[in-house]
């Protein structure tokens, strides 16, 4: 396959176990359709996170499909300033320079965003849990130490 920005032949790359055609000559990479899943999967990222909408802002890409050759769809990943290519025939995405790691930024994120709630809602947990059984132990209203 060849790159569609600047037509040079693409070198498969494997990248967190997935198998990837990356451009030497602009570092833009070429995902099949599923990889971009597989890579939001090695974030941790829960299933219904990752079928949460991925696409959103679609508009015509200036790119053609490096499989097919159809003029591709550009689109904002899960709504954020990040804009990559995708065939209509669902080949894969088109992802410029930089921008893998960007997703990943933005997974990590997410995720992070996720724990953080999660550790709240826990430590909330544990606060009720010291209202409700910490006087009959001794340890008072906030004695759990
Ligand atoms: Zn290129
Ligand atoms: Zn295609």
């Amino acid at each position: 396959m060849n790159c569609p920005r600047d037509g040079a032949e693409l070198a498969v790359e494997h990248t967190h176990g997935i198998e990837v055609d990356r451009c030497p000559t602009c570092n833009g990479r070429w995902l099949d359709f599923h990889e971009l899943e597989q890579l939001e999967a090695t974030t941790g990222a829960s299933e219904m996170e990752r079928r949460a909408t991925i696409e959103f802002g679609e508009k015509p890409s200036e790119l053609d499909c490096p499989n097919c050759g159809k003029r591709m769809k550009a689109f904002n990943y899960r709504a954020y300033e990040l804009e990559l290519d995708t065939c209509p025939e669902e080949h894969g995405y088109w992802l410029d320079a930089g921008e893998e790691g960007r997703v990943r930024d933005i997974i990590n994120d997410r995720v992070r965003g996720l724990e953080r709630s999660a550790s709240a809602e826990a430590a909330w947990g544990g606060f009720l849990r010291g209202l409700k059984g910490g006087r009959g132990r001794g340890g008072g209203l906030f004695g759990r130490r």
